[in-house]
């Protein structure tokens, strides 16, 4: 069954890391573009604290992956907001919109602090929002340059075009974040977790929905034989193994079209996609022949764990039930006849 496993990987953790990475990189860019702009002005005090701010976030940066990582993004968050506020109150004064950057802070701080952190996110909102109001209306500090309208212009209008690539980019992780989690949602309840190849349910969903040609399919049957003895005898753990050992021989013996599911317990069925009964049979025993001859080798027990299956073989009609249960009939049959052999239901 053709499930996308890559997207399996990606998971909060993987996510938010990649995502604060991607963004701790904007927001350095930026900075370094303003660091060398307020050199060229000569405006040595903002270059001054902008390299003593830069060098503390790279440090606290490298730590927040390894040690207190939420401490220290919440920390990063507030010494982010202290720089925008120090740099449009008391440098170069609110006219510049520098201190518009703290509602960028807000979309930046979901980015940075993990999902679960409900309460640093809050903190961090009302903190930005207080920030702003206080930009705005303080009439305490009156700014150290006086920077000539022109410029004041060509940084207001910087600022806001990164302000609305940081939110416009919050907005885009977050849309891929949410569609990430809701294929890996999907996955997961489509995937068998044991044996990674698709549940019952999905398999039975599949096919109902699957557009097949009038080309003739087969459906297969496959029940581990005596597996009650291999769990009693090994181990319920060693059972585990044989169940993906299976899965495993059954995957790398599939056609691109063709399709696996573990139906439950020791049960699998196989989807053969334009596939005659003749030619479902000879491969359904060729299958039997290679479970028979090719052990399952685990680390728990240091002997091979050798199994065989009852495999019944029957076409595939549109109407799955059917077609599932006269291979079942014929898989009863050929477990009624000593096992470890292949049934055609006729
Ligand atoms: P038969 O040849 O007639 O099929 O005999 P059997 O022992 O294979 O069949 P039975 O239905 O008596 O037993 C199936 C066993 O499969 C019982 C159950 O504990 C075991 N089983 C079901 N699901 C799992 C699983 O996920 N892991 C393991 N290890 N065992 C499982
Ligand atoms: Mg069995
Ligand atoms: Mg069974």
């Amino acid at each position: 069954m053709s499930l996308k496993r890559d997207v399996l990987t990606i998971n909060e953790a993987d996510y938010g890391i990649q995502a604060s990475r991607i963004f701790s990189l904007v927001l350095l860019c930026i900075n370094a573009v303003f660091v060398s702009y307020f050199f060229y002005q000569e405006y040595y005090y903002i270059v001054l604290m902008d390299i003593i701010f830069i060098a503390i976030f790279i440090t606290l940066y490298t730590l927040s992956f390894t040690v207190y990582a939420h401490l220290i993004k919440e920390l990063l968050m507030v010494l982010s907001l202290l720089q925008i506020l120090l740099l449009s109150v008391v440098f170069i004064g609110s006219d510049s919109g520098m201190h518009l950057y703290t509602i960028g802070m807000i979309p930046a701080t979901y980015i940075f602090v993990s999902r679960r952190q409900i309460w640093p996110r809050i903190r961090m909102a009302v903190l930005c929002t207080l920030g702003l109001v206080f930009a705005e209306t303080q009439t305490i500090f009156s700014p150290i340059y006086t920077v000539p309208a022109p410029e004041l212009m060509v940084i207001k209008t910087t600022v806001i075009i990164s302000l609305c690539s940081i939110v416009f980019g919050s907005f885009l992780l977050f849309f891929n974040y949410i569609k990430a989690t809701n294929m890996q949602l999907r996955c997961l309840s489509e995937m068998d977790e044991l044996t990674q190849v698709a549940n019952r349910r999905a398999f039975l969903t599949q096919l109902k929905s699957d557009k097949l040609n009038s080309t003739e399919h087969c459906i297969l049957l496959l029940d581990i034989d005596h597996f009650k003895l291999i769990n009693d005898q090994f181990g319920h753990a060693c059972g585990d193994e044989v169940l993906k050992h299976i899965s495993t021989l059954m995957r790398s013996f599939c056609e691109p079209r063709d399709k696996v599911a573990r139906l439950g317990g020791e049960e699998f069925a196989l989807f053969l996609h334009a596939t005659t009964i003749e030619t479902a049979h000879t491969r359904a025993e060729q299958l039997c022949r290679k479970i028979e001859i090719t052990p399952t080798k685990t680390l728990i027990t240091p002997k091979p764990i050798f199994c065989t299956v009852s495999i019944g073989v029957s076409r595939f009609t549109q109407d799955v039930k059917t077609s599932l249960s006269n291979a079942d009939k014929a898989m009863y049959l050929a477990k009624m006849q000593g096992r470890n052999q292949v049934v055609c239901f006729t």
